[in-house]
């Protein structure tokens, strides 16, 4: 058998696509949701990262608002404009591109953010939410992740998850979303007894760990949905010297034999997470007004 390619590229283009209209209409009312992305350093990965968000905003009609902090900005200065863009009515949507540098507290700054303009989902206010069954803003990667596996499969109730990774921002979110569709769920990290055969007896298997393939074809219940958050970064030697590629945390080639549908990787989760965080700030700016947030 040969699994179901879930084509996260083209998912995410027609959110967007969505997005894009929703926006067209707010304009109407006079609305125009605004997008703030803060980055701090000279990370390329986050540079590329934050240039690719603000491209894509504007691109939905919605406004971008960029702010490049030298690596040397302390934690105080980083707070005091977090609370400026707190205050200003234009943002609905903040966004501090994580890691920050070794001064700052990232929790610290999480916190700083209002929770109705939290549209990466990080602040506990919306982690609780989320917990709690209560609407609010949700974590982008793992909202995503949630979209493209109801793409293939439409009622979710009763079906076996593993999520394997419980980092705050993929691994945890991912099972509260997995919970709340009825979903039975199991959490595997590294101190899970005997991974592969947890896997095995995944309906839906999640892998979010940032390990290159680990997750082997034969951990794979034949039929199963698999979803690929890890991006990892590997020498490629048949490309050339000091070539590189990227890769996910499961092996692929393999477990597309086994999978009914699974991502790639790069096209799979990757694209959706940037059209999430869109989704989210047209989320913040009609909650924020008190406007009904159209279905995507
Ligand atoms: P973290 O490093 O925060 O968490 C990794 C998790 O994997 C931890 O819970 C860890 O367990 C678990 N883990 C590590 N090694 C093993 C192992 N051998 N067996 C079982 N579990 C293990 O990573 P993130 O959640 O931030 O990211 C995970 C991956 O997803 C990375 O590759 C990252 O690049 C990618 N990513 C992709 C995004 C996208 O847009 N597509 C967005 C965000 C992340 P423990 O808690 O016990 O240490």
């Amino acid at each position: 058998m040969s699994a179901n390619i879930i084509d996260g590229k083209a998912y995410a283009e027609g959110l967007r696509a969505r997005i894009a209209d929703a926006v067209r209409a707010l304009s109407g009312q006079d609305v125009t949701p605004g997008l703030a992305v803060v980055i701090v350093g000279e990370d390329p990965a986050s540079q590329l990262y934050v240039k690719n968000k603000a491209r894509q905003t504007v691109e939905v009609g919605m406004r971008s608002f960029e702010h490049k902090l030298p690596a040397s900005t302390s934690e105080a200065e980083l707070l005091d404009l977090v609370a400026r863009l707190n205050a200003d009515p234009a943002v609905d949507g903040i966004l501090v591109q994580l890691p920050l540098p070794r001064q700052i507290d990232a929790q610290k700054v999480i916190e700083a953010i209002d929770p109705a303009k939290d549209v990466d989902g990080f602040h506990p206010i919306n982690a609780g939410r989320l917990l709690t069954g209560v609407p609010g803003l949700v974590s982008c990667t793992p909202l995503g992740c949630l979209l493209l596996i109801q793409s293939v499969r439409r009622d979710l109730a009763g079906l076996d998850a593993v999520v394997v990774g419980r980092s705050n921002i993929v691994g945890k979110p991912m099972a509260q979303l997995l919970l709340a569709q009825s979903c039975t769920v199991t959490v595997a990290h590294s101190r899970t007894k005997d991974l592969e055969q947890v896997c095995r007896r995944a309906d839906i298997l999640v892998a979010a760990v940032g390990r290159p393939e680990m997750v082997r074809g034969d951990w794979v219940k034949p039929g199963a949905t698999v979803i690929d958050v890890g991006i990892n970064r590997v020498p490629n030697p048949a490309a050339g010297e000091g070539k590189t590629k990227v890769v996910g945390d499961v092996a692929y080639q393999e477990a597309s034999q086994v999978a009914a549908a699974i991502t790639p990787v790069p096209g799979g989760v990757g694209p959706m997470t940037i059209a999430c965080l869109l989704h989210n700030t047209l989320e913040a700016a009609c909650l924020r007004r008190g406007l009904p947030f159209p279905a995507l």
